[in-house]
């Protein structure tokens, strides 16, 4: 199978996927994320959306749009902040884009009136905020290795010693591969992730029929480049992807220029691509870390400018994670970029 087969069964299926799993965040799981780091990355973020809300000439009802919610940290975050924005909170309707049926009962405890899909593709149509935080990392991603001259695709097959990788015949996602790769030296690997851009292409036809805005964060690169990021998570460290899968997170970075590009080709505006950090630090987390860390006792003032470290330094999420934001273009330049 291609390599985005094995990462698509190994992630999603539906009794032996790793999204099944009942541990997957925070200490005791995999791996964690920033808004399970702090409640300041999920107050940050829902002010930048009640800007864009504002700014959209504050639409009622609105579609309130997360993809891949995790635990509803983020969504409860946001939600608690926008409720001091005048008629925000009454105005949006919630939707959960979610395969996980474990996850949507962690989602349904913490945000009970949101309305849940499995694709955004049924996602009602309206002017819309759509947030996705370490949604595209988890796409699957086909992966081609180039050799004398053509790519071969990657592909997962069984061996005496369990899965190994193998070169094969190339699928039609090869097609995705620009053509300024064409001269990539023999063992070149390259990824391209088309679920990512279906999932943009759908964002871009709402951003253009309905006043709308969406915001992108996920570790990933800022131009299209030659490598291998796919990577296995178990226990908070790497592991091989091949084996035991369903028993550990399988991601790849995220190829920031071909959502922009995809984005830009259907006549969305895209924002430049610019660092978390930066971005967190522009809305004013420092500020708020200060604020909270003030009225804070000594070992949780700690924890809040630790926290803060994490999701904004450049040693730490700062500077690996990367953020865009698409909008429908009437919309005036976003915040923070
Ligand atoms: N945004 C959350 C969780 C990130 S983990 C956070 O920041 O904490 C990835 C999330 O995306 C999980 O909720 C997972 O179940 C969901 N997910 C992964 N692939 C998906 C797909 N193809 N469709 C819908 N949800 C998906």
């Amino acid at each position: 199978m291609t390599l985005a087969e094995y990462m698509s069964q190994s992630l999603m299926h539906t009794s032996h996927g790793y999204y099944q799993q009942e541990k997957i965040f925070g200490a005791e799981g995999d791996f964690t994320t920033a808004p399970e780091v702090s409640q300041m990355f999920g107050e940050v973020i829902g002010l930048w959306l009640a800007d864009r809300w504002i700014h959209m000439g504050k639409p009622d009802p609105c579609m309130l749009v997360e993809l891949g919610p995790g635990r509803g940290t983020l969504m409860a975050d946001i939600l608690r902040t926008t409720a001091t924005v005048a008629g925000f909170n009454s105005a949006m309707q919630v939707h959960l884009v979610e395969t996980s049926k474990q996850l949507k009962d962690i989602q349904r405890a913490k945000i009970p009136n949101a309305n849940w899909h499995d694709t955004i593709d049924n996602v009602p149509e309206g002017p819309s905020l759509i947030i996705a935080n370490e949604f595209f990392d988890a796409l699957p991603i086909h992966q081609f290795e180039r050799q004398k001259g053509i790519w071969l695709e990657r592909r997962v097959t069984t061996s005496d010693t369990g899965f190994v990788l193998t070169l094969g015949p190339t699928s039609a996602a090869v097609s995705l591969i620009t053509n300024s790769f064409q001269g990539a030296p023999n063992g070149a690997i390259i990824e391209v992730c088309p679920a990512a851009l279906a999932v943009i292409d759908n964002m871009a036809d709402r951003l253009k029929h309905h006043i709308s805005a969406a915001l992108i964060i996920d570790y990933g690169y800022v131009k299209f480049a030659l490598g291998d990021t796919f990577q296995a998570l178990r226990g908070h460290k790497y592991v091989d992807p091949l084996e035991d899968p369903g028993k550990a997170d399988l991601t790849a970075h995220v190829n920031f220029e071909s959502l922009a590009n995809a984005a830009s080709n259907k006549g969305i505006t895209s924002t430049k691509i610019i660092e978390q950090g930066a971005f967190l630090m522009a809305l004013g987390i420092g500020v708020r870390a200060e604020k909270l860390a003030g009225s804070a006792e000594g070992a949780n003032a700690a924890e809040i400018l630790a926290a803060l470290k994490r999701l904004t330094s450049a040693t730490e999420m700062g500077k690996l994670f990367k953020v865009l934001a698409l909008q429908s273009p009437e919309l005036p330049p976003a915040a923070g970029f």
